[in-house]
């Protein structure tokens, strides 16, 4: 997504729309939650009717990876004295999986609610701003603040290794000019302190852009040069350099140019990296059949190194391999199709990292119904295995149907020239 347009605010799930949107969708009460293995083996387990004993017809003796059916059981409420609860609408959480799949969320009224809204959606993993991303202000975190963040964290088992928040796209740590870049890199230590209060051990940000205004080399040093510094000023958490999609001057569309980065760091153990799909795809990574996928993983592995691989981003793409645009499209809706997330879901090196959704949502429920289709896709070898929702079509959003055009429309263009003039980089 990109900056400066409010595609991310629309993203933002948040939990009393969903138990709303849950409420009217359903106006039932759902009985199984924080559960996994909820698996019907009725073909109609999407309907919302049902009103026998769901219990009854969950196979809780299945194998880890056999059923990843992550169906909102619910049964209707037939007393309205028995109004249901807040937590008995949220949707059913996979547990035990090697997968830790989640989604940007919001962080209105505090960072906190981040994990209500995780909850929300079903995730088992998170990315937040910590604060206002687009502002180089901000106010110290409250202490009851911080301490509700890790008590919701602890109570709700969402583990530091679950938690990837993402860096204000003000920073810029590769500006060659030396106040902006001062200015980009206190603003990073300040991100990098509020995860260390946080409790949080990852942190995802932009490489940056020599704005043109010196080489990519030189840019890359001084990316380094301020890893390298923050990490004096800090203790452990791991800076995670994001891939980017190669519009303009921005470094790290290249996994040569995130190895540069790293190659200049010091402490190899506090450095890692992000790669989001549909970024890598715009850079010209195809990842589209299983050949592709192990072609680019293989570079990737060679260039870069899987231990250095600390999180995801899971985004189709709206623009073509190699466009060099940064235009996120839901899954399976874009030119890349479902195939990829596919074989990502089965792939065993991505285990126990967070794979964060960035997709477009308009009408609230999109990453709950990710998260579920993403799981469906674990342990299937083709496609043709895969139950898919009823009104999901492949590639549907460059097709030009209507659901694309909405979510193209609420995209900003900023295009893919050479062309930024001040020191922000424009992707997420
Ligand atoms: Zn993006
Ligand atoms: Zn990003």
């Amino acid at each position: 997504m990109e900056a400066g347009s409010n595609t991310y605010q629309k993203g933002e799930v948040k939990v009393e729309e969903i138990i709303k949107s849950n409420e009217k969708r359903t106006n039932t009460k759902t009985i199984t939650r924080n559960t996994r293995s909820a698996k019907s083996t009725s073909s109609s387990d999407t309907t919302v009717t049902d009103t026998t004993n769901i219990d009854s017809s969950r196979n809780t003796t299945s194998k880890k990876t056999a059923n990843n059916s992550r169906t909102t059981k619910t049964k209707k409420t037939t007393s309205s004295a028995d109004s249901p609860k807040r937590e008995d609408m949220l949707p059913i959480r996979l547990q035990n999986v090697s997968k830790l799949v989640g989604a940007h969320v919001s962080i209105t009224g505090g960072v906190q609610n981040s994990i209500l809204n995780s909850l929300a959606i079903g995730a088992n993993a998170f990315a937040l701003f910590l604060r206002n991303q687009r502002t180089w202000k901000s106010t110290p975190l409250d202490p009851k603040v911080i301490t509700a963040f890790r008590e919701n964290c602890i109570e709700n088992n969402y583990q530091p290794n679950c938690i990837l928040p993402h860096g204000s796209y003000l920073i810029n740590l590769g500006n060659p000019d030396k106040t902006k870049r001062e200015k980009s890199y206190e603003a990073f230590l300040e991100d990098l302190r509020r995860c260390e209060s946080l409790g949080i051990e990852r942190y995802n940000f932009h490489p940056g852009s020599s704005v043109g205004g010196c080489s990519t080399e030189q840019s890359i040093t001084y990316i380094a040069e301020c890893i390298n510094k923050a990490h004096q000023e800090t203790n452990n958490v791991i800076c995670v350099i994001e891939n980017m999609a190669g519009s303009g001057y921005v470094i790290g569309s290249k996994f040569k140019e995130l190895a540069d980065i790293i190659s200049r760091v010091n402490d190899k153990d506090r450095v890692g990296v992000c790669i989001d799909t549909c970024h890598a795809f715009a850079a010209g990574y195809d990842l589209r059949t299983s050949k592709a996928y192990e072609k680019t993983m293989e570079k990737f592995s060679n260039i870069v190194g899987f231990k250095y691989l600390k999180g995801m981003h899971l985004n189709d793409s709206l623009t073509d391999l190699g466009s060099n645009r940064d235009r996120h499209a839901n899954i399976g809706k874009g030119y890349m199709g479902l195939e990829p997330f596919r074989l990502i879901m089965n792939d065993d090196r991505l285990n126990g990292i967070p794979l964060i959704l960035e997709t477009p949502t308009e009408q609230g429920d999109e990453y709950q119904k990710e998260i579920e289709l993403l799981y469906e896709l674990v342990g299937k070898s083709d496609l043709s295995q895969v139950k898919l929702p009823d009104d999901f079509v492949q590639g549907q959003q460059v097709k030009g149907n209507n659901s694309g055009k909405r979510i193209q429309s609420s995209i900003l263009d900023f295009g893919s020239k050479k062309k930024k003039k001040d020191d922000s980089t424009d992707e997420d």
